[in-house]
């Protein structure tokens, strides 16, 4: 079955081309599976993702995964269909799974100013889990203003709009195998 990579994409009425290939996702994805492997081996480790942007890296990720672990997710929304930020994080569904004890590794899509992360392990340090990792796809490290520790990326990118691979540009794009930039960004 082919996958969905044209070289430019249109979404919204704007153009966008490949940023990061199908290839170079698939690659770094396997190397993040091997770390978690052999820091959680043993310890039954239970991956939350954040929905919507999440679902595709987590799927791809978990099954680079290979121990035994768990899965649930949590749903928020902070862009709206904007191409910036809200500056707001609204909950809209919350994790169904007792974490406390558990080791938890937070999936993000993406981390931009750094205010859903650190929305998000705020929140789940109240249900007092053993630990918790946090593993984002893509970092625009130049614009996170908010203390948050990521102990795993996929990608340090500049500061600039993507879609592709589960992100979408309001509500489209996400089935894009592979992520897309805004052309002349
Ligand atoms: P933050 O709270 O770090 O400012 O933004 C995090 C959320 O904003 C991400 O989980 C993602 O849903 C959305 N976001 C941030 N940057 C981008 C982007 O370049 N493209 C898309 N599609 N979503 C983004
Ligand atoms: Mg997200
Ligand atoms: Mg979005």
């Amino acid at each position: 079955m082919a996958l969905y990579k044209p070289q430019t994409v249109e979404c919204n009425g704007e153009t966008f081309h490949v940023y990061l290939t199908e290839k170079e996702l698939r690659e770094r994805i396997a190397e993040l599976g091997k770390e978690l492997s052999e820091r959680y081996a043993g310890k039954n480790p239970i991956f939350i993702g954040v929905l919507n942007g999440a679902y595709i890296f987590l799927s791809d990720l978990m099954r680079r995964v290979e121990i035994p672990c768990e899965v649930d997710f949590l749903k928020l929304s902070s862009y709206g269909d904007e191409k910036v930020s809200s500056g707001q994080v609204t909950d809209l569904k919350d994790i169904d799974a007792n974490i406390e004890g558990r080791n938890v590794i937070l999936v993000e899509d993406i981390v931009d100013t750094g205010l859903s992360m650190k929305y998000i392990v705020d929140k789940l340090q109240k249900k007092n889990p053993a630990s918790i990792a946090t593993v984002t796809l893509l970092h625009k490290s130049e614009a996170t203003h908010h203390d948050v520790q990521l102990d795993y990326v996929g990608f340090k990118i500049p500061t600039l709009f993507v879609l592709g691979y589960g992100l979408d540009y309001a509500q489209e794009g996400r089935n894009l195998a592979q992520i897309y930039i805004l052309d002349g960004e």
